[in-house]
């Protein structure tokens, strides 16, 4: 590449998406520098120390259909690193857990007739079939449900679900964001009884280190604790971006932190695309971690239907991914900031979920608990009402040389680390090409 066609480009977050992007950009030539607020890369997907364990803030599974993800696996040579595990679901309901996720389990299960039974398996079978979720795009989630599988299977199965991951939004989302979601587990099977989810040896932190290093190794810089304050806009186009106060030049700005920052970032956005912006709602969470002494479950997914358990389900992290050696359990508390719970204490939060466990397992003892933990997000669910097809702002924003996606335009596929990587590299293309000289 000319030193004429070679940019350089601000990468504003280092997410999977920032890092992909950044990857994208050095293999066309450009000159990056990737700015991340935080003291770690990762954002999701970050990982701590939790008590001696470097593990994920929140728990990532991967997916038979994640292609794009083993694409990358590919080119950074980690594909060894990839390992399916046939995983068990559970599902605690009148008060028992009983098993989940296969057709046996369906039939076998307590708090439904046969015939909604089949109705529900029905549905299944339907959701993973589809191959086309644009006129799905404009059906109701529940509504959609509902006439499948009827009212008593709804409230059974996924009222509970719905409501404590989506509140006062349960019946405001798309049909084709839920159907996806059906569809990606539904497809990640080994036969009809076995569900098969994979992980990473050594977590996602092993894909985070091969892309730091892909980009650090081809000239790339990473500023971490580096927040962006404010993109520098002159006659309608980026100018730079101030940093600690400074200001440092650039040619272009991608934005892959999520979108509801741009507008305080550069406020000369104009004020409907601003506005485009705002109308898109989040749900945060408060996702409680334990390390226990032993197993809870045999499951790595358990949903939660029982009067006075606030969750709607049990991620058993160990079950998938043994290892820790010790037991993993995660508990997301999902709801918006309005909810009474949010302005709890993390100690509180974790202490309801603990609570919760000797219903799950009437051994537990709370000595089982070896360490403990919660991280909050602000940002961890996108919603997606009917028509979020037309709601999503373009990438190519209307200040020259700026360029913004966050995990919304993952629409309508599930929230992952293989659609940050599928974005990122749209997000690249249309920065690329559109980049004035
Ligand atoms: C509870 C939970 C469970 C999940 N489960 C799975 C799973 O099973 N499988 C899976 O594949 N995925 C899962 N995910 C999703 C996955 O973690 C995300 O899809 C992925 O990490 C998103 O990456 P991103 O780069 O698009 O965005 P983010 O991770 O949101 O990254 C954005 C980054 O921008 C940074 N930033 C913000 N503002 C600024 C600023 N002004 N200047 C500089 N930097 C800034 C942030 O600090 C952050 O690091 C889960 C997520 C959550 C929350």
């Amino acid at each position: 590449m000319n030193l004429e066609t070679r940019k350089h480009f601000v990468v504003l977050g280092a997410g999977p998406m920032g890092l992909m992007a950044a990857m994208e950009l050095l293999k066309g030539g450009h000159e990056v520098d990737l700015y991340e607020r935080d003291d770690r890369i990762g954002g999701m997907s970050a990982s701590f120390d939790f008590d001696g364990l470097e593990i994920e803030r929140y728990y990532h599974f991967i997916c038979k259909t994640d292609f794009a993800l083993f694409k990358l696996l590919d080119e950074l040579n980690l594909s060894h690193t990839l390992r399916w595990v046939d995983t068990y679901m559970g599902y605690f309901h009148r008060g028992k857990l009983q098993d989940w996720g296969n057709p046996v389990a369906l039939l076998k299960f307590d708090g439904l007739g046969l015939i909604r039974k089949f109705r529900y398996g029905l549905h299944a079978l339907r959701a993973k079939s589809v191959k086309d979720w644009r006129p799905y795009d404009k059906l109701l989630a529940t509504q959609w449900i509902k006439k499948w599988i009827g009212q008593r299977a709804y409230d059974v199965l996924w009222k509970n679900l719905f409501e404590l991951k989506l509140f006062e939004y349960t019946d405001r989302i798309s049909a084709a964001w839920i159907g996806t979601r059906i569809q990606r587990v539904a497809k990640s099977r080994r036969n009809l009884m076995h569900e098969s989810l994979g992980y990473l040896q050594g977590g996602s932190a092993t894909l985070l280190r091969a892309m730091e290093h892909y980009i650090t190794e081809r000239g790339g810089r990473i500023h971490l604790q580096s927040g962006i304050e404010r993109v520098e806009v002159r006659d309608g186009r980026v100018a730079g971006i101030v940093v600690n106060g400074t200001e440092l030049s650039c040619d272009a700005v991608i934005s892959t932190a999520p979108i509801q920052y741009v507008p305080r970032l550069v406020p000369e956005l104009p004020r409907d695309f601003a506005a485009r912006i705002e109308a898109i709602k989040n749900i945060p969470v408060a996702c409680v971690i334990l390390k226990l002494k032993q197993p809870l479950s045999r499951n790595f997914w358990t949903n939660i239907n029982e009067p006075g358990i606030e969750i709607p389900g049990l991620i058993e992290y160990s079950n998938l991914n043994p290892e820790s050696g010790v037991s993993i359990v995660y508990a997301p508390f999902y709801m918006p900031k309005t909810h009474p719970k949010w302005s709890r204490s993390n100690d509180e939060l974790i202490d309801e979920v603990i609570g919760y466990l000797p219903h799950i397992n009437p051994q537990f003892h709370v000595e089982w608990v070896l360490a403990r933990h919660c991280h909050r997000y602000d940002f961890a669910q996108t919603i997606c009402p009917p028509g979020f097809y037309d709601m999503l702002p373009p990438m190519r924003t209307p200040v020259d040389g700026l360029f913004m996606a966050d995990t919304a335009y993952y629409y309508p596929e599930d929230r992952s680390i293989n659609e940050s990587v599928n974005v990122a590299r749209e997000l690249t293309r249309v920065a690329m090409a559109g980049t004035p000289k």
